[in-house]
């Protein structure tokens, strides 16, 4: 049997232990710590000046907080992308929240400016009230039509919690993705293009907002010597062995972007003389993405194969592959949801996959692909 060749897998850079010993021999084995701090600031001076960042155990939990953070409470509609993974909607129904979900547009994948007005305005209308906060994502790296999705939310007035959770380290017009919305969240999964293991981090616009997120994160203590609580808290901070990891990782960050981006240039070549295969890329020179990872849609019109027998195809082959996030919408769990849009997701979700695209792709994996991907195009 061939090695197998990852979707995407964890790519340490080196210094990663030298954090996590420093933590052990300070004795810092705790939810906060010297590695805490400066992954915080490590991430704060790569993503802009003034922003502030709460390092959390997940992107999942920071979306939860982002979204408590926004005053989302029981019975409010959250509008949500509805191409992108689960985790960017389940927080909404921890809070007793409603989704609401928006379609994408063809060019970035993300959600359609068009879509989300039409969306806010029908809610209005059936309920009265607007919905209480707009969850966008970068999906794969590719940054969402901030500019567009922020003018519909000032229009409204409704607040932005950006997913960015795959999107560390692409731009939108020359901004960071996560600095642009209210607030962000980032993830540090295994999978994501840094990793501390699992961790994720609340990205805020003031100091008053991070204290509180952590605040919130970590039990919502008042201060007293006894144990006193005026708000319902949660168990959420990153650790600081977990932060030692991430330190590690900040500095091996920009090799990572540039190792996804040459993995996206290297499918553009390998698929520019196969008909009907595209590769998802920027549709202008205002997108820079992460191409964390790259993807292809399949025209089975026009070639006569699927996206599912190139994943089995690849599979056999040892090497793995993935549908596209399959739309929210779509989804047993949120069949009840409203949803606003014309099918891109759906047609994306049905030509689309994701090819192995890790910083640690190595010459000899491009070449394994490429010639399993040739051999089923033949
Ligand atoms: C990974 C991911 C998350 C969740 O992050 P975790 O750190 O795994 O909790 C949320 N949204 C998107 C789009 C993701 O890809």
């Amino acid at each position: 049997m061939k090695s197998k060749i990852w979707l995407s897998s964890p790519h340490m850079g080196g210094n990663e232990l030298k954090y996590i010993h420093e933590a052990f021999d300070s004795n810092w084995v705790a939810p906060l710590g010297p590695n805490v701090n400066g992954f915080e600031a490590d991430l704060e001076s790569f993503l802009a000046d003034g922003v502030q960042v709460a390092a959390l155990s997940a992107g999942t939990a920071a979306l939860h907080l982002g979204l408590v953070n926004l005053g989302v409470e029981a019975g409010d509609e959250v509008i949500c992308q509805t191409m992108t993974f689960s985790a960017s909607a389940n927080p909404i129904a921890y809070l007793g929240a409603k989704p609401v979900f928006v379609d994408s547009e063809a060019d970035t994948w993300n959600m359609c400016p068009k879509a989300l007005e039409d969306a806010i305005k029908s809610r209005a209308m059936a309920t009265g009230k607007k919905p209480k906060a707009i969850i966008p994502v970068h999906l794969y790296g590719m940054p969402a039509k901030m500019d567009e999705i922020m003018a519909v939310a000032r229009k409204y007035e409704v607040p932005v919690l950006e997913d960015a959770a795959e999107g560390l380290g692409s731009t939108y017009k020359g901004r960071q993705c996560g600095t642009i919305g209210h607030m962000a969240a980032l993830s540090f999964n295994g999978n994501k293009i840094i990793t501390t293991s699992g961790g994720g981090a609340l990205v805020c616009q003031t100091k008053e907002q991070k204290d509180h997120v952590v605040f919130l994160s970590t039990q919502a203590r008042d201060t007293a010597a006894h144990y006193q609580h005026s708000h319902i808290g949660y168990n959420y901070r990153m650790s600081n062995i977990v932060a030692g990891i991430g330190r590690g990782q900040m500095e091996v960050l920009k090799d990572r972007i540039a190792a996804r981006r040459s993995n996206n240039a290297f499918y553009q070549e390998l698929f520019k003389d196969i008909e009907g295969v595209t590769v998802f890329t920027e549709p202008s020179e205002d997108f820079f993405s992460n191409h964390w990872l790259s993807c292809i849609t399949i025209d089975e019109a026009v070639c006569g194969k699927n996206r599912e027998q190139l994943r089995l195809a690849l599979l056999e082959d040892n090497i793995e592959t993935r549908p596209l996030w399959k739309p929210m919408h779509m989804q047993p769990v949120f069949q009840d949801a409203p949803y606003y849009g014309t099918n891109v997701a759906e047609k994306l979700f049905d030509r689309g996959l994701c090819l192995p695209s890790g910083s640690n792709l190595t010459d000899e994996d491009r070449a394994r692909i490429a010639k399993a991907v040739r051999a089923f195009f033949k």
